[in-house]
């Protein structure tokens, strides 16, 4: 089909998300067509670098014929088999043991998903349901992070702390509830890493008091904090966290839908501090964003306390008809087996390195205050004044142009409001990948200073 003619009837009919809707109806659809290892090709031909790997989730990068040839054969066999009526899937099952097999000790239960947003959903539907079968039904509260995303389901959408997504949706919720981010750039406490821990353990101890401790269910948080603009507390955070939620009673909710599978090094962040999480969601790395999926882990106790209360004939009425999907099963165990057997998960610790140099290079560009990364995922954050860490006034519009120039430049990456540049390269991605990616980063950035409201603005 003619670009001119996608562009309208995707003008006239496509709902896209978290976009401004004014703003994409004048700039038009910009069509992906194929894709090939880190690289993207548009329907005008323009090859692109993909730093983001689609939305943080083709964590292996496009175009694996194995992948392909794993959905086929479960899709000619049996393209769906529901879970209910106590039926299910061979690929499913198989998963759901590798995803325990790997994940943090204490989760022995899984729950599939869509994606993400409905993990993080039935997380929610799973603790309320937990502690009003056991006799805890005062315990409805949840605390998440400042700037902490958590999707956008019609709950989980008031503990994520954005506020685009809580503008008229009616969240958070009262029983929803917020502690500052470990932010090491803007930070009331400086960037002392004792201090930053410290203070995210004394505010956790402190909303918990202020709502009754008795009343608080969980404490929800990611590894590191994706769309709030890749927010990388300090090592030590996601322990002492844990260690809290212990202290105070609460459950401990580790959000790993973006930090999962490899993008932080491990298969799990949860690995590098060896926390023990009670709930922990996934998704995005879980299929590489070769079919859709997510889940939800918990604990053998969360688990027991539900069924207990269901006696022998109460049903858990908590279920979607695409849960636990053969079809995306069976991709999400060759991905698995990509990572593991087929040498992913090292690559991308071996290119870690490499990537955080890259960031920290472009430190000496006069519109980049700070560089910040873990494994493969990393940010840039721009500045008007390196000093005083001013932000760029948002009428100048600096994401719009940053990402023109960046297609321009053949790479694409992801603007947080207008001054948090986001990357996730893909774990296949090789020195040869990050020279280029650097490259064109560093000239998109150079053009982009070259605007003449931009430097005006330094
Ligand atoms: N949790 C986190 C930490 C996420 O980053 C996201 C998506 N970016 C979600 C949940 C929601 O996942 P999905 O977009 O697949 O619904």
């Amino acid at each position: 089909m003619q670009r001119d003619t996608l562009v309208a009837l995707d003008r006239d009919h496509l709902i896209h998300p978290v976009v401004n809707y004014r703003t994409h109806e004048r700039r038009g659809v910009a069509v992906l067509e194929s894709g090939r290892g880190a690289y993207l090709t548009d329907n005008t031909g323009k090859e692109l670098l993909d730093a983001f790997s689609g939305l943080w989730c083709v964590n292996v990068g496009y175009g694996h014929e194995s992948i392909v040839r794993a959905a086929e054969e479960q899709m000619r066999r049996l393209p769906y088999a529901t879970g209910y009526f106590h039926f299910g899937s061979e690929p499913a099952i198989q998963l759901a043991a590798k995803l325990v097999e790997f994940a943090p000790p204490s989760l022995r239960k899984v729950y599939f998903t869509m994606g993400g947003s409905d993990a993080v959903d039935s997380a929610i539907r799973f603790i309320v349901h937990y502690y009003n079968a056991v006799g805890k039904p005062e315990k409805k509260h949840f605390i998440t992070i400042e700037r902490g995303y958590h999707g956008s389901s019609a709950q989980g959408s008031g503990l994520t702390a954005i506020p685009a997504f809580h503008r008229n949706f009616d969240v958070p919720l009262p029983t929803q509830h917020r502690i500052p981010s470990p932010y090491p750039y803007r930070n009331p406490v400086g960037s002392d890493p004792e201090a930053i821990i410290r203070a995210s353990v004394d505010a956790l101890k402190e909303k918990v008091q202020e709502i009754g401790p008795d009343r608080v269910a969980a404490f929800f948080c990611e590894p590191v904090q994706g769309s709030g603009g890749v927010i990388v507390p300090p090592k030590g955070w996601l322990r002492a966290m844990q260690n809290a939620c212990r202290e105070l009673g609460i459950l401990f909710a580790v959000d790993e839908v973006i930090t999962g599978f490899g993008r932080t090094g491990p298969l799990f962040a949860c690995e590098a501090e060896d926390v023990t999480p009670d709930v922990m969601t996934v998704a995005k790395g879980l299929t590489a964003g070769y079919a859709p999926m997510g889940a939800v882990l918990m604990s053998e106790a969360i688990y027991q306390g539900i069924a207990e209360a269901g006696g022998n004939d109460l049903p858990v009425g908590h279920g979607h008809t695409y849960s636990a999907h053969p079809v995306s099963a069976a991709v999400g165990l060759e991905v698995l087996r990509l990572y593991q057997e087929g040498g992913l998960l090292a690559n991308g610790i071996r290119q870690a390195p490499r990537f955080e140099q890259g960031l920290q290079a472009l430190l000496d560009h006069p519109l980049v205050g700070d560089a910040r990364s873990r494994g493969l995922l990393g940010a840039l954050e721009l500045v008007a004044n390196k000093e005083t860490k001013a932000r760029f006034d948002p009428a100048l519009k600096l994401a719009d142009h940053i990402f023109d120039a960046a297609y321009r430049n053949g790479i694409i990456f992801r603007a947080f409001g207008d001054n948090v540049l986001g990357f996730a390269p893909a774990l296949c991605y090789t020195g040869a990948d990050f020279d280029l990616m650097f490259e064109r980063l560093r000239r998109t950035l150079d053009e982009v200073l070259d605007i003449p409201s931009v430097r005006a603005a330094l």
